[in-house]
């Protein structure tokens, strides 16, 4: 039989949006370290919109639009979302590309006029082991220090183009760190996003510690590291990427807006998309089981 606390506890946290998939994870929420959140969706609204584009003399701007949004046809990602609105919007048509392909983490490709065409951040550029032109590098910079995320485009093994994307913050993250820091509470940030953009936003919001460019396989490590420093480990996230990190934390949290792959990895679904219902489930648990014992 359900102890009845717990079952009180269970139909309690329903009401609250919280879908409890592991009991245990309800309870062990009261003595949670350290909680990490996946940036881009989770404390950020995850709606990219392109704010600048630069290109080189190779390329004009609405052909950089229109050979870009081509390629990220296929994309699911915010990133790909953005470009085609704004090429959308641009009245831009996108040239027809084919063999779409995913290079996880770092962007995606696509072969458009019998050429392979790249978009993707500045880790694709490592990987296609590419020099980004001084313009586009400087403009990349300054995009950067506005914590605005940056993608090239890369057509016959040249960056000819550089679009800076900005994302906006959500209102309810600030509130979110303090109160977990007012319960004690270490937060720290987990994105595949550049440095630049990782830090800008957690100097804004106050987060302790940030791992920035971490490619999705690698993400689930990040966790690990924290436990093996002896911290009970709660991550939230949204996305496919941040599902073996929700299921290798101590305490895996998804975000109501959340993939199907996302919710499937973790313990505690956050229904109402609402960080703030973090520190609810913190509070949740510590009121509850404070009683059992
Ligand atoms: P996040 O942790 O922000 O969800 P992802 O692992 O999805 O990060 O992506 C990390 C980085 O890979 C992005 O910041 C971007 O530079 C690049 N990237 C991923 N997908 C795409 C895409 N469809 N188009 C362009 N760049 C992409
Ligand atoms: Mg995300």
């Amino acid at each position: 039989a359900i102890p009845l606390v717990v079952a009180i506890n269970t139909s309690m946290a329903a009401r609250n949006g919280m879908l409890i998939r592991d009991r245990i994870a309800m309870e062990q929420a009261r003595d949670l370290d350290t909680i990490v959140f996946d940036k881009t969706g989770t404390l950020t609204k995850g709606e990219h919109g392109v704010v600048d584009v630069e290109t080189t003399d190779a390329i004009n701007e609405d052909e950089a639009l229109a050979l870009a949004a081509a390629v990220e046809g296929d994309s699911e990602h915010m990133i790909a979302q953005a470009v085609r609105k704004e090429a959308d919007e641009k009245g831009v048509t996108a040239p027809n590309a084919t063999n779409f392909e995913a290079i996880k983490g770092r962007g995606v490709r696509a072969t458009v006029e019998e050429e392979t065409v790249h978009v993707g951040g500045p880790n694709l550029l490592e990987y296609l082991d590419n020099d980004v032109p001084s313009s586009l590098q400087a403009f990349a910079d300054e995009a950067g220090a506005n914590a605005q995320t940056v993608v090239y485009l890369v057509r016959d093994g040249q960056a000819v183009a550089a679009f800076a994307m900005a994302d906006v913050i959500r209102e309810e993250s600030y509130r979110v760190v303090e109160a977990l820091h007012n319960l004690g509470i270490e937060v720290a940030m987990l994105t595949g996003d550049s440095a630049d953009v990782a830090h800008a936003v957690a100097e804004d919001l106050g987060i302790d510690t940030v791992f920035a460019e971490v490619l999705p396989e690698d993400k689930d490590k990040k966790v690990t590291e924290l436990q093996d420093q002896g911290k009970l480990v709660g991550m939230v996230g949204d996305g496919v990427n941040d599902a073996p990190a929700l299921t290798r934390a101590d305490i895996g949290i998804a975000i109501g807006s959340g993939t199907d792959v996302a919710v499937q990895s973790a313990d505690i679904i956050l229904v109402q998309n609402n960080p703030m219902d973090v520190v609810r489930l913190v509070k949740l648990s510590r009121a509850s089981y404070k009683r059992m014992r």
